[in-house]
């Protein structure tokens, strides 16, 4: 299964295209070397309003950057692809951004094309789903950011914080008005569910493209609850822990109140 990863990975010239909303690509290249995004300006993104990020989620673990022999940990069954190569500088992963490309058919290359056209650096997500056009249906294709494990042009924001620390992955399709595959969804939670481990992310922190900022993308028929449900089954079946948003784990325990009131 990871074989066919390589040879894409090699050739380079991937990308997508998606939803249509990316804006400014070009912008995102010359705007994004601002590393202050960590600041306090971390906007309530997601679905969850409950989660306010004010406080910044407590870094959960040590790094959110493994090398690759924990990548592999007890889940080596991910295509080799996947798995940055030891040599390429860490991104503190903190954000999963599913989109849709809002196209009919594509792919990665094709995706590329149009990402460049528009004066952007490459493929803006880090991973494209096929749905049998242009690649197989369920076909994970490793962007090109990926093993050089390089910042997305995605989802943009005025932070620019997803596109910083957020995995862009692109499922070919427009669901608006038909549904992610099968197939697709059993790739997406698979892919989910190791990225979610492998770089401490929260099911909290797996998000729509639309829970960043005002779009449709991934399109009404992407569910994107479902994919955090299926992708903690698929933890719990492999008998992983679920990464916890550490602040709301604490709060839900009634943690964070105790400490202040217990004296
Ligand atoms: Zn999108």
């Amino acid at each position: 299964m990871a074989k066919w990863y390589l040879p894409l990975v090699v050739a380079g010239l991937f990308v997508v295209a998606g939803c249509q909303d990316q804006q400014a690509g070009s912008s995102v290249v010359t705007s994004l070397p601002q590393p202050s995004f960590t600041g306090p300006n971390m906007q309530p993104a997601g679905p969850a309003p409950a989660m306010a990020y004010a406080p910044q989620p407590a870094p959960i673990a040590p790094a959110h950057v493994a090398t690759p022999a924990s990548h592999v940990g007890a889940r080596g069954d991910v295509p080799a692809g996947w798995v940055p190569v030891a040599a390429t500088a860490p991104n503190q992963w903190q954000w999963i951004v599913i989109h849709h490309s809002a196209t009919p058919t594509g792919g990665a290359a094709a995706f590329d094309k149009m990402h460049r056209a528009k004066g952007w650096d490459e493929l803006g997500y880090h991973f494209v789903i096929g749905n049998g056009t242009d690649t197989r249906d369920g076909q994970v294709e490793v962007g090109s950011r990926w093993p050089k494990q390089k910042w997305g042009a995605h989802a943009k924001t005025p932070s620019e914080q997803y596109n910083q620390h957020g995995i862009g992955i692109c499922l070919v399709g427009n669901f608006d008005v038909s549904h992610p595959t099968d197939a697709q969804m059993k790739s997406l939670a698979k892919l989910t569910s190791y990225l979610m481990k492998t770089y401490h992310i929260s099911p909290e922190h797996v998000l729509g493209h639309r829970d960043t900022k005002s779009t449709d993308c991934p399109g009404r028929n992407l569910n994107v609850a479902l994919v955090r449900r299926m992708s903690m089954q698929m933890l719990a079946d492999a008998g992983e822990q679920i990464p916890a948003d550490a602040q709301l784990a604490a709060v839900a325990r009634g943690e964070l109140l105790t400490d202040e009131k217990k004296h």
